[in-house]
């Protein structure tokens, strides 16, 4: 299938895909459709659920208040990211967003914030990050949805590691000191701090797991937001799915 031949709109929708497989749309979708995009009968749709791929889909039935399109056929496979998840501080809700955003461009399984030490912000909207992480999947062509998990304590989630997990411990106090991701393919976990850095007592914690590996980003201290996305780079492009 040529390119230009593809929908320009992409759609996560939560029904099973397959060939001449119907999906009824909601009322927020059939109005985005024909509303906002002003598409009607016999246009085409991209549309992908997280698990059967991408599949192209025509509008079938168009109404104001909903709709369906019918499968035609499967533009992409159902490709999974690598087996890595960010853990990252909250910070302010726009770079908290940003955060989200590029984890899901970058490709990832799963998206947790985690409350540290120094974490200022008590609540993150859950479903408004997963709905950010929907939109970014949607716009860069992705297939796959990283779950974004409820805040939790970075206490309670080192206290129950699973230790067959590698962490990427991205610790501030390596700036301009060696701290190189080893080599070591399998599951990871990326971990970034809060805009105030790590705690002592986080520090030692961290340093004393044998499955976290503290690295560095360079000379420089990087907001937590670039830190996010240069530690995804980095994995990416050593261990990941760049190669
Ligand atoms: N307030 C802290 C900086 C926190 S930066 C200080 O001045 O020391 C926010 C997070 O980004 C850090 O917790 C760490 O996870 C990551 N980070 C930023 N720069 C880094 C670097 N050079 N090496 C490793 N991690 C870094």
């Amino acid at each position: 299938m040529s390119s230009n031949a593809r929908a320009k709109v992409r759609l996560f929708v939560e029904q099973p895909l397959g060939a001449v497989q119907p999906v009824p749309l909601t009322r927020e979708q059939a109005h985005y459709l024909f509303g906002v995009m002003r598409m009607g009968v016999g246009d085409s749709v991209a549309l992908f659920n997280g698990q059967d791929g991408e599949w192209q889909a025509e509008v079938a039935e168009a109404g104001k208040r909903g709709g369906t399109l019918v499968c035609r056929e499967q533009s992409q496979p159902q490709v999974m990211p690598p087996d890595i998840w960010l853990m990252f501080a909250p910070i302010k809700k726009a770079r908290t967003d940003f955060i989200v955003e590029k984890a899901v461009e970058m490709g990832v399984r799963r998206v947790m914030p985690v409350h540290t030490a120094h974490t200022n912000s008590e609540r993150i909207r859950q479903d408004r990050l997963q709905a950010h992480a929907v939109e970014a999947a949607e716009q860069c062509g992705g297939v796959f949805v990283p779950e974004v998990v409820e805040l939790i304590k970075l206490d309670r989630v080192l206290g129950s590691w699973d230790t067959g997990r590698r962490i990427a411990f991205c610790d501030e106090a390596l700036a301009g000191e060696t701290g190189r991701l080893p080599d070591a393919p399998g599951p990871w976990a990326i971990l970034i701090g809060p805009e105030g850095g790590f705690s002592e007592h986080e520090r030692k914690r961290l340093r004393g797991m044998a499955c976290a590996s503290p690295i560095s980003l360079g000379p420089r201290i990087l907001r937590a937001d670039t830190a996010a996305v240069a530690a995804l780079t980095l994995w990416q492009s050593t261990l990941g799915d760049w190669a």
